[in-house]
């Protein structure tokens, strides 16, 4: 799938810590109508953070910027930044209604994450795991938390044999069947929706 990113040559303030686990990736809208990925990096530092909390920011016209590296904490979600990524959305979204290319691009983003990433992380907005009102009522969050990958476009990567086996060890280490995987090497997102459909309940993060 064609999937470009934005990388800044941010300027961090001190050193980001390591991530621990990725269990959560999480929706955000920037509670402003038009702001960049600059601006955000400016309001951020002067609240005493390193600079931008959110891992990406996506402008209405659908252009994707990185902000922390993925394997870096973020500051977007208090007490849960040790285990989740942050996508902001510009925007506001208590009010606005999110424009079409901006609503792809989070899409594309996500199905790059759970098929490049994070395959069993899950996708919440701000307010299911903190307290707040993020990302605003009209966000798309069901709706895109149930369709992205129709929003994205339905390209299906090819997942090579390599993959697969780590998929499969990754089924086996949380104690799963793996005889229905059988056949489906090639098909990353039957995989993928394996893997989630059969998660067990302890494995599960939790909200
Ligand atoms: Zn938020």
């Amino acid at each position: 799938m064609a999937f470009i990113t934005i990388s800044p040559d941010w300027h961090w303030n001190g050193t980001l810590a390591q991530r621990a686990y990725t269990d959560y990736i999480v929706l955000h809208h920037a509670e402003a109508s038009t702001c960049t990925a600059r601006q955000v990096d400016e309001w951020h530092k002067s609240n005493g953070w390193s600079g931008i909390g959110y891992h990406f920011f996506v402008r209405k016209d659908g252009r994707i910027y990185r902000g922390r590296p993925l394997d870096k904490q973020g500051a977007h979600v208090s007490g849960m930044n040790n285990c989740s990524i942050g996508i902001c959305a510009e925007g506001k979204y208590s009010t606005e209604t999110m424009p079409d290319a901006q609503k792809k691009a989070i899409c594309q983003l996500l199905v790059y994450l759970k098929d490049n990433y994070y395959p069993n992380a899950k996708i919440v907005g701000h307010k299911e795991i903190g307290s707040s009102d993020c990302p605003g009522r009209n966000y798309p969050l069901e709706d895109i938390k149930q369709n992205y990958r129709a929003y994205a476009g339905g390209e299906v990567d090819e997942v090579t044999k390599a993959e697969f086996e780590k998929l499969v060890e990754r089924v086996n280490e949380i104690g799963n069947d793996i005889t229905a995987l059988e056949g489906k090497v090639g098909k990353k997102n039957e995989v993928y929706n394996y893997i989630d459909k059969n998660m067990p309940e302890w494995a599960k993060p939790t909200i």
